[in-house]
């Protein structure tokens, strides 16, 4: 068993694994092959990492692995799983995973429709993990589950990094092969957490060799970090949770909004220095009666022109205490339609996993605790 007052090694970057290999009076070259084990190989424990001598190995055993557990986790009819992945102290997050391949769609709006099963027999060909940044949240927004957790604490780069690596343990992926994607869009504000989240990119684009071009991070809005990812030599690609196309309604259902208000937030989207075909994706949950009007599409398409943008559009997941309602499909159609027309590519994103409490703005904890089906102790 490890213990949380152990240091963990999930989370060191090269250099920090360097400066302790030495420390152990071992050769630097020891790190490269550490590292790699931690975050390429995706060692399950110390002792299996047969690269590292005995002497090593005995050497490190003050510190813990530092990869989570993986508590409890729960399937969707839909091929959903959501994790409950456990740290050290005892806190837990959700990490979702979401596979394509059974012509779902998932993450970034990209459909797969592809029915063929790999040779190893597995019935997906690309997956994408929804991965936690904080415990809870502190941003408050009124349609989402995970604000009433408040914020806990925030994940640590290793605890980041944790999640990913566990769920891709469990599901016996292969980054070479398979085609993974993660979206930063689970629980938490990873602009609150910003350079805890940044470490861990690099990590999993280095360490892991996932490309950063398969990630995204999504924001409620924290402008001054938007500036900052734009200088990011490895950076995900953007997703900003607008939500609204006026500030009288995203100041009510976002009160992040008094802080910085869209014209700030759109301003620091069009600086954002985009790469080669990258655009920016505007995420849009529709609150009936409250932001789903044609009038609010039209409002939102004028706020965007010019802008190199996409907008996936989400009914409202609903949850208890959430007091807003889920608008009809044919409402989201026409709001769809609205930006279509005026040029903007715009997508309905599927709830993935809503029967598990799986989907977006539904993880929160203790909704785990409810009865559902559980598959693992
Ligand atoms: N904190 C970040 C990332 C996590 S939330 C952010 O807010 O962007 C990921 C997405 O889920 C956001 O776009 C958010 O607007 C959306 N969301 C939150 N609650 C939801 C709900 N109840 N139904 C549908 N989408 C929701
Ligand atoms: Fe936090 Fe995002 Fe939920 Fe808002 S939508 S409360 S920022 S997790």
């Amino acid at each position: 068993m490890t213990s949380h007052s152990q240091p963990e090694l999930l989370g060191l970057d090269i250099q920090e694994l360097a400066a302790l290999v030495q420390g152990l009076g071992e050769p630097e070259y020891r790190a490269r092959q550490l590292y790699e084990a931690l975050y390429r190989q995706r060692a399950a424990s110390l002792e299996s990492v047969s690269t590292l001598p005995e002497k090593l190995r005995r050497s490190l055993s003050g510190h813990s692995l530092g990869l989570p557990r993986i508590e409890r986790q729960y399937s969707s009819s839909d091929g959903t799983i959501r994790y409950l992945i456990a740290f050290a102290d005892g806190q837990s997050v959700e990490t979702v995973w979401m596979p394509e391949g059974d012509g779902g769609e998932a993450g970034d709006g990209s459909s797969a429709g592809d029915e063929e099963e790999t040779k190893s027999g597995k019935n997906w060909r690309r997956a994408t993990i929804c991965v936690s940044s904080q415990v809870g949240c502190a941003v408050d927004c009124k349609f989402c589950l995970t604000a009433t957790l408040g914020l806990q604490r925030n994940l640590s780069a290793g605890e980041i990094v944790g999640q990913v690596l566990a769920v891709l343990n469990d599901r016996g992926a292969r980054i070479a092969e398979d085609r993974i994607n993660l979206v930063f869009m689970g629980q938490g504000e990873p602009f609150l957490n910003y350079e805890n989240f940044t470490k861990a990119v690099r990590l999993l684009v280095e360490g892991a060799r996932i490309p950063a071009s398969r990630m995204t991070v999504s924001t409620s809005g924290i402008v001054p970090r938007i500036h900052d990812l734009g200088q990011e030599a490895v950076r995900p690609k953007l997703a900003i949770s607008l939500n609204a196309s006026n500030d009288d309604v995203r100041a009510r259902v976002m009160p992040i909004n008094r802080k910085w208000p869209i014209a700030m937030l759109l301003e620091a989207a069009r600086s954002f220095p985009l790469r080669n075909r990258e655009r920016i994706t505007f995420e849009y949950v529709l609150l009936d009666g409250v932001n789903d009007e044609v009038a609010h599409a039209r409002e939102l398409a004028e706020l965007l022109r010019g802008l190199r943008a996409k907008v996936n559009l989400i009914a409202l997941n609903p949850g208890p205490g959430i007091d807003f309602g889920t608008p009809a499909d044919a409402r989201v159609r026409a709001f769809q339609q609205v930006l279509i027309r005026a040029g903007i590519p715009t997508f309905i994103r599927r709830p993935r996993g809503r029967d598990i409490f799986a989907a977006c703005g539904q993880l929160k904890r203790t909704v785990a605790e409810e009865p559902l089906v559980q598959l693992q102790p």
